[in-house]
């Protein structure tokens, strides 16, 4: 998960929810990224955060709006009582710790920072959505995600070599830099992974600035 900006007001979503202005325009706030997983959505879905059940004026109200892919969007249904991305005083990246594993086939790691149960909830929706294969659908899903979830951290990690490394040419130190870095923004596909990947490792947290 990452913090969202979004603007007010937002576009008129009273008669359809769905149009190409919403759309667009919940697309750019979240990055192109599902909400929950962060992956980059090829075929979004429109997620209600706070289950209408039949209210129109929930349904069609625009901060209720959240972009999302298929998967997450099945698995948190009418999951409530959750960390809101959208809420400027809470720092999402902080308080969920996520971490890839050691190898491709275990689950990734995710950790409520706190006890109050709305951390701990988005905790426990955070580890269904990254690793839940209850169903055959869902395990060739887990399968994908995790492919492209390691593809970068396998970038990552290439990166951290080129800066750990005397003999790296001042250059590529400063590209390997450069590319952490870009990995560390809310834009970035997993952000909250390279976060914590940085947060937690002594060598990197006092070299990349994390916004
Ligand atoms: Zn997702």
């Amino acid at each position: 998960m990452f913090n969202v900006i979004r603007p007010q007001p937002g576009p008129d979503c009273s008669t359809d929810y769905r149009s190409k202005e919403v759309v667009t325009a919940l697309k750019t706030i979240f990055h192109g990224k599902c909400y929950l997983c962060e992956d980059e959505v090829s075929d979004p879905e429109i997620e209600h955060f706070v289950p209408h059940k039949g209210d129109t004026v929930n349904e069609h109200d625009w901060n209720n709006l959240y972009y999302a892919c298929h998967r997450c969007n099945n698995i948190k249904g009418t999951t409530q009582e959750l960390l809101d991305c959208c809420d400027s005083s809470v720092d999402i990246s902080r308080a969920i710790k996520c971490l890839c594993p050691s190898v491709p086939e275990k689950d990734v790691i995710v950790e409520a920072q706190e006890a109050a149960p709305k951390f701990q909830n988005t905790a426990k929706l955070l580890d269904k959505c990254y690793n839940e294969n209850n169903t055959g659908i869902r395990g060739i899903s887990r399968e994908a995600l995790h492919k492209k979830i390691f593809g970068y951290y396998c970038t990552f990690i290439k990166n951290r070599m080129t800066l750990k490394d005397k003999d790296s040419l001042p250059s590529d130190q400063e590209k390997a830099m450069e590319h952490l870095s870009v990995m560390a923004k809310v834009s970035c596909p997993f952000s909250i992974f390279w976060k914590w990947h940085i947060f937690s490792d002594s060598f990197l947290a006092g070299k990349i600035s994390i916004k």
